[in-house]
């Protein structure tokens, strides 16, 4: 249904749907609910450019009317994926998209592909309880976190528009309602292979891996065994994106098999945060009572939700069960060193020593046990560090004890000696990687609370200061002041 029906302007969108041409039960096909009142929020102009969009079309009153759901632009095939899950580590076997659909595909000027999907566009038949909408609070804080992310230079969904619905949704309190554009390489879940494999639907999990193998792993398209293959690729890039999400000290927060991509995307900003004080135990997340998804458990929660990928595939992997579990047990055991790998170095060339060696990951880790001991702040040391190389001693002030830091830094120093290299070139390759800026969770709900009251200033101004997040620009990068309570983040639902 089309209230919106708006003369002039068509919003073209270069769609070729390849999700919703696979067989009837991996989708349900329907609308989005139209929503009482559009309003732009807003429009991510140059991710619109990359798609081939166009963002004056997009902004238009047709525009806007796609973006929030009530208008199906020409060429879209809407749907809401079918996906199951362990949620907390319990399997459900029937989650799939309960607020969110896709429009379809677009290919971009380059041929690469991406799922343009509204988030918050109304009840689908995956909503069991759910209303289908979401407030506005999480539908910025995850335009926000994940175009951070993307800025950072991580693997993550995009975020190409936000719009007002005028309409409420009814969370613990009465909160204005929002549609987040949200767009991905795909939507294919680890949860995905779950589903089929939960119903015994082996063709089912055949399509699903040709097709996850032909859009996200091209390259093994025929290859001797293509989906032990898949299996090798998807550990391969979940590896190397958590070794990334430690590196600047991201915590996902709901690590679910559904929110584990295929495409080694970081996906479903919820309870999400940007640690403060390093602290390896740190949760945000209101509903982790025991930690499951705690900072440091990242790698270990990765590895068991790609041991679920593994058992969903079985199928797939040998003629024998007995070949089957060996195959899937012998891809699995990749995991630990190819995470172990990018971490460790990530790690050295955040302390200016890339390329070096084990003594150089204990110095690391010497490093990170000071900071714990001495709460000192994860992202600042970090960047202050980059400084220190060439005589800045601010760093040592973020710590409790700053002989701490000190201790520390002067057998780093020797280490630096030692290794020799130009110290400004040094300081550079290190400020290449050590964030200066991060959203901070203060100033996240500092934005979230103003936009709430109407003003999307501080949104904005949190936007453009994360978008460049390795230039230093001070009084953006400050961690809260002490003694705050300590940082709750709550589930979008
Ligand atoms: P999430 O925690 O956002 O990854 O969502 C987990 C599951 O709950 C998915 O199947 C979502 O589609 C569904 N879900 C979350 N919030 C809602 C909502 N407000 N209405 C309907 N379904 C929802
Ligand atoms: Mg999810």
């Amino acid at each position: 249904m089309s209230t919106t029906v708006l003369e002039g302007q068509a919003v073209r969108f270069p769609f070729d749907n390849s999700y919703a041409r696979l067989p009837e039960r991996f989708r349900a096909r329907l609308d989005p609910t139209p929503v009482a009142a559009p309003r732009l929020l807003r429009l991510n102009a140059a991710l619109a450019r990359r798609l081939g969009l166009d963002p004056a079309e997009l902004a238009s009153p047709e525009g806007v009317a796609v973006l929030a759901g009530n208008h199906v632009p020409e060429g879209a095939e809407p749907l809401a994926a079918a996906y199951a899950g362990h949620q907390f580590g319990n399997f459900v076997p029937q989650l799939g998209d309960g607020r969110a659909i896709l429009l379809g595909e677009v290919v971009a000027p380059d041929g690469a592909r991406f799922d343009v999907q509204l988030k918050g566009s109304g009840p689908t038949p995956f909503s069991r309880r759910g209303d289908g909408r979401a407030a506005l609070g999480p539908v910025l804080r995850e335009y926000l976190v994940s175009e951070a992310m993307a800025a950072l230079g991580l693997p993550t969904t995009r975020a190409l528009a936000a719009v007002a619905t005028g309409e409420e949704v009814y969370r613990e309190t009465v909160l204005p309602g929002a549609v987040l554009t949200r767009v991905a390489s795909s939507h294919i879940r680890v949860g995905t292979f779950a589903y089929f494999a939960a119903r015994g639907d082996v063709e089912g999990l055949k399509v699903l891996a040709d097709h996850a193998i032909a859009r996200h792993y091209p390259d093994l398209v025929g290859v001797p065994d293509p989906y032990r293959a898949l299996l090798d690729g998807v550990i391969a890039r979940q590896a190397a994106l958590v070794a990334r999400w430690m590196h600047i000290g991201f915590i996902h927060g709901v690590m679910n098999t559904d929110n584990t991509s295929i495409s080694g995307e970081t996906i479903d900003y919820g309870p999400c945060a940007f640690m403060d004080a390093y602290d390896p135990a740190t949760v945000f997340s209101s509903i982790d009572q025991f930690g499951r998804y705690a900072y440091g458990n990242q790698p270990r929660i990765m590895q068991w939700n790609l041991a679920r990928l593994a058992e969903a595939l079985l199928p797939l992997l040998g003629e024998t069960e007995e070949a089957a579990l060996a195959s899937a047990n012998e891809a699995l055991a990749g995991f630990a060193p190819a995470f172990e790998g990018a971490y460790l170095e990530g790690l050295r060339a955040k302390i200016g020593l890339p390329g070096g060696s084990a003594g150089d990951v204990a110095l690391a880790g010497e490093l990170l046990k000071a900071m714990a001991e001495n709460r000192a702040d994860f992202t600042l040391t970090f960047r202050r560090l980059c400084g220190a190389v060439e005589g800045d001693d601010s760093a040592r002030g973020l710590f409790a004890d700053p002989a701490a830091f000190d201790a520390w830094a002067a057998r780093w120093r020797a280490r630096l000696g030692e290794a020799g290299g130009d110290p400004a070139a040094r300081a550079a390759a290190m400020r290449a990687v050590n964030p200066a800026v991060i959203p901070r969770n203060h100033l996240v709900e500092g934005a979230l609370a103003a936009a709430y009251a109407g003003d999307m200033g501080p949104f904005e101004a949190l936007l453009e200061s994360t978008a460049r997040p390795y230039e230093d620009q001070p009084g953006a990068d400050l961690p809260p002041a002490a003694a705050e309570e300590p940082y709750v983040t709550f589930c979008g639902t």
